[in-house]
């Protein structure tokens, strides 16, 4: 059950400020077919996003369930949106070079489904929506219909208990609107199904329920659920106790990602306070391993350089040093530790143009200590590709951006699942030339080119082969 509570919204645009939603108060079965009705402007959208975790509200309460979001941080509404949500927008967002298969697929690659079982899903839910057949096609090669029935696939395959459709029949003519409005009914058997749309026939025919929206206030609702507040108790506060993915998914996904910059710092620093560094010292004990070391040193040079950053946190200070951070209990009772408060204090800037300087000087002799000194300006380069005869961008990439991941989402879980493929190569490349057998071409020379860096097992990530290839 959720229950929208007097939810406010407003839009500031400059100095103008436009209420989107003005004192909602909504309460929605968990099964049940919710058409939203009302005048372009009047504030559907904003609803809909604001019940899917696409945007926040400015006061008031979202309950699902019983528990209040009030307090929710971002992963929190992550994990509602990845476990509870599917969406369903008016203009599809498909990925325009993969196969219907793919298209579909691609919202269980996120949260960590074997191959196998992926295929297996995707294709149940592809038939499910009537498209059985059709699973190789690429989106240009179907209509409207069929596209916002893959489109509707999709939302379903992680098998939500809410769907959330946006227009869905706004691009269609009349007759497809029908089937993906009988489609829409048909999902509604067994979950909530809350729809937006312009047209009160379609509504009124398939809908179960017809909340009319306008100036972002309810002006009618033909089937309203009452609740007896006495009977609920009040909503409690707790997060959503399942994190986005298991932890164990994200951490896979981010070590397929091994190029990301934000896993390899976190994993430097890891590497740096629990192993390496403590391997080669007690190699160094004995004799004759010194030309060992520097080989090795070497080896994780390229793959763990020493960064530093205009930001950084101090991992290993926290893990060496605990105790700064333990608060003692009264006696006979047990103290706590703060880590995450003691992490997020040694949180610290470094003046990096002062830095650029000093070396740049020549005064700190670091050219003696440092195989190569880089750096990197936080500028993404922007690469297109054409795919026939349209041109598509490939970076920054947009394509998991629907599903609410990926560049661009701030929050936590998304930096370790940055989409990003492409990195600035270091302008001295030998300590890569010794390390990777070049299979095709040669090594980059001038600024528009680029290598493709495979593993030992010459494979490619899969996030990779979403982004580049067809
Ligand atoms: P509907 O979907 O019913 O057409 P919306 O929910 O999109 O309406 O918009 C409600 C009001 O909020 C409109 O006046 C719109 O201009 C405004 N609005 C919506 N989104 C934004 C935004 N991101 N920035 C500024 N104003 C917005
Ligand atoms: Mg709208």
């Amino acid at each position: 059950m959720l229950q929208i509570k007097q939810i406010y919204k407003e839009y500031k645009t400059g100095n103008l400020v436009q209420k989107a939603l003005d004192g909602v108060s909504l309460n929605l079965r968990d099964n049940e077919f919710v058409a939203i009705l009302g005048p372009s402007g009047s504030g559907k959208t904003t609803l809909l996003n604001i019940i899917g975790g696409l945007d926040r509200y400015d006061s008031g309460d979202l309950i699902i369930n019983g528990i209040s979001t009030k307090k929710y941080k971002d992963r929190d509404w992550d994990s509602y949106r990845n476990h509870t949500i599917g969406f369903v927008f008016q203009s599809y967002n498909l990925i325009p070079h993969q196969t219907v298969l793919s298209n579909v697929e691609l919202a269980l690659t996120i949260s960590g489904v074997s191959k196998a079982e992926r295929k297996k899903r995707a294709q149940k839910a592809l038939e499910q929506v009537g498209l059985g057949q059709q699973l190789h096609k690429k989106p240009n090669q179907m209509s409207g219909g069929q596209m916002q029935r893959v489109a509707i696939a999709r939302a379903l395959v992680n098998d939500p208990e809410i769907l959330l459709a946006d227009e869905p029949t706004g691009a269609l003519d009349s007759e497809t609107s029908v089937q993906v409005m009988e489609l829409l009914k048909q999902v509604a058997r067994d979950r909530l199904v809350v729809m937006v749309t312009h047209n009160p026939e379609l509504a009124e025919a398939y809908a179960t329920r017809i909340v009319n929206l306008k100036d972002g206030k309810i002006r009618s609702d033909s089937c309203p659920f009452e609740i007896e507040e006495s009977s609920l108790g009040s909503p409690v506060h707790k997060s959503m106790g399942r994190t986005s993915m298991s932890f164990l998914t994200a951490l896979s996904l981010s070590f397929q990602n091994l190029g990301t910059k934000k896993a390899r710092t976190l994993l430097t620093s890891f590497a740096g306070s629990i192993g390496i560094i403590g391997i080669a010292l007690i190699l160094s004990l004995s004799n004759g391993v010194n030309a060992y070391i520097k080989s090795i040193e070497e080896d994780t040079l390229s793959e763990y350089p020493l960064q530093i950053q205009s930001t950084a946190m101090n991992l290993s200070s926290m893990m060496f040093d605990p105790g700064s951070a333990r608060v003692e209990g009264d006696s006979g009772e047990i103290g706590v530790t703060r880590v995450l408060a003691s992490m997020f204090s040694t949180v610290d800037s470094n003046d990096l143009e002062a830095l650029k300087l000093y070396f740049d000087s020549g005064e700190s002799g670091i050219e003696n200590y440092a195989k190569a000194v880089e750096y990197t300006y936080d500028v993404d380069p922007q690469i297109y590709r054409l795919d026939g005869n349209h041109i598509r961008q490939v970076n920054p990439d947009g394509s998991f951006s629907a599903l609410g991941i990926g560049s661009g989402s701030d929050s936590f879980m998304s930096s370790f699942m940055s989409t990003d493929v492409f990195y600035q190569m270091p302008e001295n490349t030998d300590l890569f030339q010794e390390q990777y057998e070049i299979k095709a071409g040669r090594w980059p020379e001038k600024y528009n080119e680029c290598v493709v860096a495979l593993t030992s097992g010459g494979e490619a990530s899969v996030i990779f082969s979403y982004i580049l290839w067809d």
